[in-house]
């Protein structure tokens, strides 16, 4: 993947590079000011290609492990695996808001739709944080993918759809069964919408059990969406 098309131009980022320099997300190694990463990131076999091999296209991993999972979203992209740098990458997103982060995800799974001829959304949902922690946060990471995928397909996002109801405790701790249990309790619909039955593509940061993207995918289509089509930064080995 050589060529890098994807440069910054504004004269605010000219001018915070002076400040904060311009880093790579993945490796940390200063960047010009114009790249969201580094070139040698850029070009490493990282990112998953769904046109090479045989990836699953709904778990994202070589060897599928969707059996014995009921799965309601129909499929998902994925930039990468959650390790190494690509991992470095996400929490940059999650803690940091990197927007070189969020640029470099948007870019690798919309090349990977583009090849697919996989572009039209009715909508884009983010996978949404409740208010209190992302009053707390300032912003929800699965929205500022969302916005750079926005960007690229030219497709309205909505966040007015799905709801998260405020929880103590944190997903990391628990196990598949509790995220699962727990996901079918804290997200729910907004009252009075209705989708009709076009295509929604739902982002997220992390692909983990799946569960969060499985209880909003079945939100969704309860709500009347045809497909769900999950694009996420990264999918746990
Ligand atoms: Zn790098
Ligand atoms: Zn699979």
């Amino acid at each position: 993947m050589s060529g890098f098309e994807l440069r910054k131009s504004g004269i605010k980022e000219l001018l915070l590079d002076t400040v904060f320099p311009n880093k790579c997300p993945l490796c940390s190694e200063a960047v010009y000011w114009k790249n969201y990463c580094c070139d040698k990131c850029f070009d490493k076999g990282l990112w998953i290609r769904y046109d090479k091999g045989d990836i699953c296209r709904c778990c994202g991993h070589y060897v599928c492990r969707c059996y014995n999972i009921e799965r309601v979203y129909d499929s998902c992209y994925s930039a990468g695996f959650y390790s190494e740098s690509v991992r470095e990458a996400v929490l940059a997103l999650k803690y940091e808001c990197s927007t070189n982060a969020a640029e470099i995800f948007a870019e690798m799974i919309y090349r990977q739709m583009l090849h697919d001829g996989n572009t039209d959304y009715e909508f884009i949902v983010p996978v949404p944080m409740n208010e209190r922690k992302q009053k707390k946060r300032g912003y929800n990471q699965a929205e500022i993918l969302a916005e750079r995928l926005s960007a690229r397909l030219g497709t309205e996002i909505r966040n007015d759809l799905l709801i998260h109801s405020y929880s103590r405790s944190s997903q990391h701790d628990r196990t598949a069964e509790e995220r699962a249990e727990f996901a079918e309790k804290e997200y729910y619909t907004a009252d009075n919408i209705h989708i009709n039955g076009g295509k929604i593509l739902l982002c997220d940061d992390v692909l983990t059990t799946g569960s969060t993207i499985n209880r909003c995918a079945y939100l969704l289509k309860e709500a009347g969406a045809g497909l769900v089509t999950a694009a996420v930064c990264a999918v746990t080995l």
